[in-house]
């Protein structure tokens, strides 16, 4: 049997060859970069169940990863799911929409690009192992609120917008490029990336570059790149290259948990497990239901969902189906307005139980989560589910749970709770939003209107 090099240190990327180990075993993830079948995907829940412990997340990018691997064991998932000739993703992760090619609204088609740059990154060696490429070509669903180290956004049928770091909205752009421009130009980044080391990530290239200067690149670089071409832009990107503004996306990604029109008649529906997690038994009678309906493709996808692809008649009556078994299935359920990671006890270094906080958050909270913002609840300060800043973050530290913000789970509280108090101190800050919302104001608006001293006195209970 194969040893596997097993990822201990935090983070690490899990992959099907390299697990991690968490607090209920090791981990791996399954990234795939085309649509599987229902009955493929009930064919890894049951490796899971075979393997594993049984418990499948959807994570926030859209990995399948099984839980509850042991040393023995996790190989003999590798071996097995390589079987199944799944399209699994090899090498750099490079993102492209999950409804990309059937979503007449996208303004180019992310793929060939997406693919080119998969290919020209093989010989790279050295990047941090979660960088991420995303390929976003606009349309309904996009990858807008996903971190990434470079992100191309078409701005027009030939044009895309390059960004370093961040989500869309917090990156900052590079330049606006022709296509034929593009893959030798994020070649060079990747290679400039290498060459600062596995830690790099696309933000340090944006501390590394004064304001429009260029970036090295060899002389054999084909790139084209000039001083005057290559830098972070300081003007609307929209003006360098003629593009008008209406030409240009717009940052807003919808929600996976909608019923989508596609091209020729075809259909999909979001679904998903409670904060990423299923039980895989629960998936596989999902899958079945697919099947029998007839839809013949499936997506993990981002915001942790499944996206089903069928007639209309059939992705409605699988979202009733799923509805009823206790699935998210519609952009009102605060369930899907929560972004907690694993917590305790799946994950070692959890002080809370994070999904437990969450479930009772979003019964007595309803109203809090309005979808204006996800609620971060977090087993430690490292945030994995939610990596960006949150309008309000839980957190769990040695001794009781700190409450965020506007910021990242390890930035400076302005309040903390004991850990049996949370979800009461989470009841009164629900109180006091509903009592100050103003009207047609959203939750995310007013809590940070509201302020953290404000915050701060009602989370203790103070007048
Ligand atoms: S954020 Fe959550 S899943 Fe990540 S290391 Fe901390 S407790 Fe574990």
């Amino acid at each position: 049997m194969t040893a596997l090099p097993l990822t201990l240190q935090r983070g690490a990327c899990p992959a099907l060859s390299a697990p991690m180990m968490t607090g209920d075993g090791l981990l791996a993830r399954i990234s795939l970069i085309e649509a599987i079948s229902p009955e493929q995907l009930a064919d890894i829940c049951r490796l899971a169940l075979t393997y594993g412990n049984g418990m499948i997340d959807i994570s926030a990018r859209g990995n399948l990863q099984v839980r509850g691997l042991s040393k023995i064991s996790a190989p003999r998932l590798d071996a097995e799911v390589r079987a199944m000739k799944l399209p699994l993703r090899d090498g750099l992760a490079v993102e492209v929409p999950p409804l990309t090619g059937m979503d007449d609204s996208e303004i180019a088609d992310p793929r060939p690009l997406a693919e080119a740059i998969r290919e020209a990154s093989r010989g790279i060696t050295g990047l941090a192992p979660k960088m991420a490429v995303v390929v976003d070509g606009g349309g309904i669903l996009r990858l807008s609120d996903l971190l990434a180290d470079i992100r191309l956004v078409a701005v027009g049928k030939h044009d895309w917008k390059l960004l370093l770091g961040g989500t869309e909205q917090s990156a900052r752009v590079f330049n606006v490029l022709r296509e034929t421009l593009v893959v030798d130009t994020v070649i060079d980044l990747l290679k400039r990336l290498a060459s600062l080391g596995d830690k790099a990530r696309g933000r340090d290239l944006v501390r590394g570059l004064a304001v429009n200067e260029a970036v090295p690149h060899t002389s054999s670089s084909s790139s084209g790149l000039s001083r005057a071409s290559a830098g972070i832009a300081t003007v609307d990107p929209s003006q360098m290259l003629g593009t008008s503004p209406s030409m240009t996306t717009g940052n807003a990604a919808a929600s996976p948990f909608e019923l989508f029109v596609l091209s020729d008649g075809l259909h999909a529906v979001g679904i998903g497990p409670a904060f990423g997690q299923a039980e895989a038994e629960d998936l596989i009678i999902l899958c079945d239901e697919a099947a029998r309906l007839g839809i013949k493709t499936l997506k993990p996808a981002l915001d942790h969902s499944l996206l089903f692809f069928g007639t209309e008649i059939a992705c409605r009556t699988l979202r009733d189906f799923a509805h009823a078994n206790g699935f998210v299935t519609s952009t009102t359920d605060p369930r899907g307005h929560i972004a907690a990671c694993s917590g305790s006890p799946a994950c070692h270094s959890a002080r809370i139980a994070t999904h437990e906080i969450a479930a009772k958050a979003s019964a007595e909270c309803a109203d809090l989560l309005d979808g204006s913002f996800k609620l971060h609840v977090t087993g430690c300060p490292k945030g994995c589910a939610h990596p960006q800043p949150a309008a309000l973050a839980l957190c769990g530290t040695a001794d009781r749970v700190s409450l965020i913000a506007e910021g990242k789970a390890a930035d400076q509280p302005f309040a903390f709770s004991s850990f049996a108090d949370t979800n009461a101190t989470l009841r009164r800050l629900a109180d006091l939003v509903r009592s100050e919302r103003r009207p047609g104001e959203n939750s995310a608006a007013c809590l940070a209107r509201i302020g953290s001293d404000r915050l701060a006195a009602a989370a203790t209970g103070r007048p």
